[in-house]
């Protein structure tokens, strides 16, 4: 877990900011989320954030495929990884979103950190675990997934979103 703490957001309130997100960028009727579009889009309409791709022969971080810096606004992606989203690979779009997520979060929504020093942190309060939600209602949009009658298929989701096995299987339980 992060050395710091978040203020508490809901899975309803991150289903509510992916929509907003979405509905700015005009995305609403899209299913499948261009991240690397989006990402562009996000450094369009917030100035200060820009984003960087570095080859991977210098990339310094064996913990992670990409980097968000809240206090400097920028993105750090491996190259190989934006490429594999650029492609539509379901695992590093997720990246990607990843980080999109953190920055939304943090800069743009606003959500308050703290120091975790030796406190005991609910989940929802953690920043991973906030960005990993947001993202994943970014790629899997969930007003568009309840307007069906019956429960899509694991495969639908990951073909008609772009998104990995794994992350369709674990936003079905939320549906
Ligand atoms: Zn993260």
């Amino acid at each position: 877990m992060s050395e710091y703490y978040a203020q508490s957001v809901s899975r309803e309130d991150m289903r509510q900011i992916a929509y907003l997100v979405r509905k700015k960028f005009g995305y609403l009727n899209h299913w499948n989320l261009p991240v690397d579009r989006l990402l562009d889009q996000m450094c369009d309409a917030f100035p200060e954030l820009s984003y960087e791709i570095v080859p991977d022969n210098e990339w310094d971080d064996p913990t992670a495929h990409a980097v968000t810096n809240i206090t400097e606004h920028t993105i750090r992606i491996r190259e190989s990884i934006y490429n594999r989203a650029c492609e539509g690979k379901g695992r590093d779009r997720m990246t990607i979103a990843h980080e999109i997520a953190h920055y939304i979060l943090i800069c743009v929504t606003e959500v308050k950190l703290y120091c975790r020093g030796d406190k005991k942190v609910e989940i929802y309060n953690d920043p991973e675990w906030q960005a990993k939600c947001l993202a994943a209602e970014l790629l899997i949009p969930y007003y568009k997934l309840t307007a069906f009658k019956k429960k899509p298929s694991v495969n639908f989701i990951m073909n008609i979103c772009g998104v990995s096995s794994d992350a369709a299987e674990y936003q079905l339980r939320y549906i």
